[in-house]
């Protein structure tokens, strides 16, 4: 007997047939003698249904607000979730972010978990029951306050429960069956990565690959829980995030990653003299906005350009939080470009292969693509480029590492 956590995104659960599909499998579980705990997200389309609502009524809907709608979503689909199974003779209980003791900081709309008591999961399981919860959310220790997790945020809920219970393993459903050498859905012919280290998986999700949040990633490399990326509506395939194994496939390049959800924020004029980067850099860190990559141009007569990267939908924020600082160092003006994206290959291989990045410049060279700024690190190369063009840079990285074949297969191998 295991314990498990299976958590159902938005696609797994859009509809009655889906949510009656989903009861089944756990309804089959537990059958098979495991004790289960689901995590669920909203139907899907519900929470961007509930955002472009509130923007339609005011142009600055508080965050606070935000957060109380925004977790109404996950609360329909677990108590639904549950009522089904009732329905089919299997004993279940729903509950909130607030009711299993998930606490988070204030940050509303991006919270960080701090704990998880979790008493009333184990009441539930002790009692023989499914317990059912909403993904996504949180309360705020301070103020009590409903906080949610970010976007993608039930996975994040589901291996932080996991961590918290000891669950044996932590399943994340989708509507894909696995993770691959880059989203299915943008390369047809991306290949499934039957294992793969937690560190990847952090670098791919962190760079844009949404099959799993971020903060999921982190939990489960801090606490070391297994996480099993698979389908809902096919019982083959799986990718295991895990460890890194020797029996992981060896190669340089794993995958591709891309992000459409940026924006490059320009600072103009500023005078090049010492101190002016954490003037800049600490506004935007005072709105907890995470910049990414940072470029300064060469100095002319005294005078630079800055420009960097945030999430688009902070770019208003961003720019607010600038004004002050702008105004203090005397630069020209501030400007922001929505038409960019950042394209990625990761993989550990990186660490101890040289020419990677020359031969990611020189295809995405060949394909006309132009570069606007750049970052590496031991385990990543990452270029930012015209909205319009991700798709196709996306696809010329895959096949000038030659993802689509086997490891064994691929020309440019880990040869170290
Ligand atoms: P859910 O609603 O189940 O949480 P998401 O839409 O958040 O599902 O995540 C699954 C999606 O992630 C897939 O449909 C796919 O388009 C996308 N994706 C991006 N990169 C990858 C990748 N490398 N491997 C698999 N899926 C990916
Ligand atoms: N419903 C939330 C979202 O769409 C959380 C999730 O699905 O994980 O972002
Ligand atoms: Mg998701």
């Amino acid at each position: 007997m295991a314990l498990v956590v299976q958590k159902y995104g938005g696609t797994s659960v859009a509809n009655e047939d889906r949510i009656r599909h989903v009861a089944q499998k756990v309804a089959l579980a537990c059958k098979e003698g495991d004790k289960i705990i689901v995590v669920i997200s909203a139907m899907a389309g519900e929470t961007d249904r509930l955002i472009v609502l509130a923007n339609k009524l005011s142009d600055n809907p508080r965050e606070r607000e935000m957060d109380l709608l925004m977790s109404s979503g996950e609360r329909v689909s677990a108590a639904l979730l549950a009522i089904t199974l009732n329905g089919m003779g299997v004993p279940a209980i729903s509950f909130t972010g607030r009711q299993i003791g998930m606490v988070t900081d204030s940050i509303h709309m991006k919270a960080r978990i701090r704990k998880i008591t979790g008493e009333k999961i184990r009441a539930a399981l002790d009692e023989g029951k499914v317990a059912v919860v909403a993904g996504f959310q949180g309360v705020d220790e301070a103020t009590g306050n409903v906080t949610t997790l970010g976007r993608g945020g039930s996975d994040t809920s589901a291996v932080a429960i996991a961590v918290a219970v000891k669950a044996d393993r932590c399943e994340i459903y989708t509507d894909v069956d696995g993770v691959y050498t880059t989203d299915p859905n943008v390369v047809a012919s991306a290949r499934r990565i039957d294992a793969i280290s937690f560190d990847e998986m952090l670098e791919m999700a962190s760079l844009g690959a949404k099959v799993l949040q971020v903060r999921s990633v982190e939990f489960g490399k801090k606490y070391n829980m297994p996480i099993y990326v698979k389908s809902t509506f096919q019982d083959v395939g799986g990718t295991l995030v895990t460890q890194e194994n020797s029996e992981m496939e060896e190669v340089v390049v794993s995958a591709v990653a891309f992000a459409r959800d940026q924006a490059k924020i320009t600072m103009l004029g500023i005078p090049d003299k010492p101190g002016i980067a954490s003037k800049i850099f600490g506004a935007v860190a005072t709105k907890q906005i995470n910049v990414d990559m940072i470029i300064q141009n060469v100095s002319d007569q005294g005078l630079t350009d800055m420009s960097f990267t945030v999430p688009k939908n902070e770019s208003r924020q961003t720019i607010n939080a600038l004004r002050p600082a702008a105004a203090d160092i005397g630069a020209r003006d501030i400007t922001s470009d929505e038409n960019i994206g950042k394209v990625s290959i990761i993989g550990v291989g990186m660490r101890s292969h040289t020419g990677v990045a020359a031969k990611a410049f020189e295809a995405l060279a060949a394909a006309g693509i132009n570069i606007m700024m750049i970052s590496t690190s031991e385990i990543k190369v990452s270029c930012v480029v015209a909205g319009d063009e991700i798709d196709r840079a996306v696809r010329v990285l895959h096949d000038a590492f030659e993802l689509a074949l086997p490891p064994d297969q691929r020309k440019f191998k880990d040869e170290s």
